[in-house]
């Protein structure tokens, strides 16, 4: 069985290493490339004739990732509901002829949020950050009974994710603009801040009450200012490992068809992660 990773810059991506390690411990004869759309030959192809090359050659499916998310339903069948919902596909599975698009991005968080198991349904939840990521995160908060604020520093972004989200879920209760933390159960950091790159913490954890949680979902590092300044409050914390993990857990049983052990892939995850210097 075969699979690939379509994405510009994807060289230091753990994905590779994650599927095939846990696809060699279920004895599956599985490889997983990189069609790196930066390299030749891909970056001379289109996304629909990258995808008609891996459905001929018979690959089971494939990861999309930072540019084409957006661009990619267009060139499939069917699209699952959070696809159909937030227009994007990170995806695709190729079985009896037909491609499917899904987003692992919203199942694999809300996998996450299962496993941290925090209070969401009925209570206010404050998301920072209304990008790519943010919109999955979103949904699966909306989806797990959050009633939801999204602040983005472009307000205009902000609102037209819950507008988007409004359409999709109109029972559910979702508004854009400022948060009062002081009664959030719980505050999600789906923005950059945290990554090298961008030092800093989209908002203090201070202002959240002691009995809030949080969640960031950036993951590389694992730890980021913002992790450890709730753990220091005394906060519930999920980092940015657990997403990453479950999306990826999702993926691999999309593609191959089998039940994966998150276990096995977490143990795989950190070693992939103490590799790159980034645990
Ligand atoms: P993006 O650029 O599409 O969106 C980020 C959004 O954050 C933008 O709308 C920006 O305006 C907003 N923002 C920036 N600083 C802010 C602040 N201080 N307050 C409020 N809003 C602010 O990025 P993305 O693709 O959504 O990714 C966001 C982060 O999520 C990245 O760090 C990425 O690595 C991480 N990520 C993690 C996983 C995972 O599996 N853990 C998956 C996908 C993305």
């Amino acid at each position: 069985m075969k699979a690939a990773l379509v994405g510009s810059g994807i060289g230091p991506s753990l994905t590779p290493g994650m599927h095939e390690a846990e696809g060699r411990a279920q004895g599956l004869a599985y490889r997983y490339e990189r069609f790196d759309t930066a390299l030749a030959p891909w970056k001379d192809m289109s996304l629909s004739a990258i995808l008609d090359h891996a459905e001929a050659q018979g690959y089971a499916g494939l990861n999309i990732t930072h540019p084409h998310k957006m661009q990619v339903a267009r060139h499939l069948d069917a699209l699952s509901d959070a696809s159909q919902a937030l227009g994007t596909v990170n995806t695709i599975v190729f079985r009896d002829g037909r491609r499917s698009g899904h987003t692992t991005d919203y199942s694999g968080f809300a996998a996450a949020l299962q496993a941290f198991d925090p209070r969401v349904e009925g209570v206010d939840i404050v998301q920072f950050g209304a990008g790519g990521a943010g919109a999955a995160t979103a949904l699966a908060l909306v989806d797990a009974g959050a009633r939801l604020t999204l602040v983005d520093l472009d307000e205009a972004r902000a609102e037209a994710l819950a507008d988007q989200l409004r359409a999709a879920r109109p029972a559910a209760q979702i508004r854009s603009g400022s948060a009062d933390l002081a009664r959030a159960a719980g505050a999600v950091n789906a923005t950059p801040l945290g990554m090298d790159a961008y030092p800093g913490m989209a908002f203090d954890p201070q202002r959240l009450g002691p009995g809030a949680w949080v969640a960031d979902i950036v993951y590389f590092p694992l730890e980021t200012a913002l992790t450890r300044a709730a753990r220091a409050r005394g906060l519930r914390v999920m980092n940015g490992g657990a997403m990453a993990l479950y999306q990826a857990v999702a993926a691999f049983e999309l593609i191959t068809g089998h039940t994966a052990s998150a276990s096995r892939m977490r143990a795989s995850f950190d070693q992939l992660m103490a590799a790159r210097g980034g645990a």
